[in-house]
């Protein structure tokens, strides 16, 4: 690792996590990101560039507008952080190769669909698409190295193995097309059984976006772990919320202890079906793990069997 090309890269994410800041204000509200230049969301003056220096500007101003003093959220500042560690975490673990700048945006666009989804419970067209479509444009400079390009090749000729581009993009189309009709096919049963929306279109743009990057095997992956981690959040929030109420209606109400924590339980089940649940937050970074460490977990749970 070079350290000057490192504190470069680190700058280069930090500028990246600045415009990402702006992609997850703007884009679910339907605003150019690029037209006009950044404002404040309270009193909307335009913020000057030497008050926009990703990081510094928000400790120097104390998170808060220098106009109207209005507090600025830490996400500024947060995603920028982010943003950086993400871009010189890529280097130092792919080097400066074509593997890392897939890397890059593949984290990028998460990190944004991430913040979006627990925000707003949006999946913006112009994050999942737009990936989707790098997805496959990049899968024929680094090879996705699915299921396709290990038993294709050798099924058609065994000359073929040299085709690596068009198996490596069959593989990112066929990861694609399993995580949007698997999530596709979830949502369906889903709203069958609860008559609620469980996952929108959104969250089937977003596994076929995941899908191009990682291939069929780790997009499995993902879903499996998003389940259980979406499952795991579910119960916290349930327990949580039981917590409180029990809490509550004993203070207020003066019920026993067992008849608070009856009927806190009742009311924090019907509480826990109204509760948005942004499980693009648990795809997505369930996504970066399998993308980054899902080939090493499945050779070494293969091993154990
Ligand atoms: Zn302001």
């Amino acid at each position: 690792m070079d350290p000057a090309l490192a504190i470069a890269i680190f700058a280069l994410g930090l500028a990246f996590g600045s415009f990402l800041n702006v992609c997850i204000y703007r884009l679910p509200r339907g605003i150019s990101v690029i037209h006009p230049g950044s404002a404040c969301p309270n009193c909307e003056s335009q913020i000057h560039f030497y008050d926009n220096v990703p990081v510094l500007s928000w400790f120097i101003l104390r998170g808060r507008c220098r106009q109207c003093q209005e507090r600025i959220s830490p996400r500024y500042f947060v995603i920028e952080l982010l943003t950086g560690g993400l871009f010189l975490f890529c280097y130092a673990e792919f080097g400066l190769t074509l593997s890392m700048l897939k890397c890059c945006i593949f984290g990028f666009l998460l990190l944004g669909l991430i913040f979006t989804d627990a925000e707003t419970q949006l999946l913006p067209d112009k994050l999942t698409i737009t990936g989707l479509i790098l997805g496959l444009g990049l899968s024929l400079f680094v090879p996705v190295n699915d299921i396709v390009s290990q038993f294709l090749p050798a099924l058609v000729s065994p000359e073929a193995t040299s085709a690596w581009r068009l198996w490596s993009l069959l593989d990112a189309i066929a990861g694609a097309a399993v995580g949007a009709s698997f999530i596709y096919g979830a949502g369906a049963i889903y709203l069958r059984a609860r008559g609620v929306e469980g996952m929108g279109f959104g969250d089937v743009k977003l596994m076929a976006m995941i899908g191009a990057f990682v291939g069929i095997r780790l997009t499995i992956l993902t879903i499996f772990a998003a389940s259980i981690a979406g499952s795991l959040f579910g119960l916290w929030a349930l327990l949580a919320i039981w917590a409180k109420r029990t809490h509550r209606r004993m203070l207020r109400n003066h019920e026993s202890r067992s008849e608070a924590r009856r009927r806190a339980w009742t009311s924090a089940a019907i509480a826990l079906r109204h509760l948005p649940m942004p499980f693009g937050v648990f795809l997505g970074s369930m996504a970066m793990l399998a993308f980054l460490y899902g080939n090493r977990f499945l050779r070494w749970y293969w091993r154990l069997f």
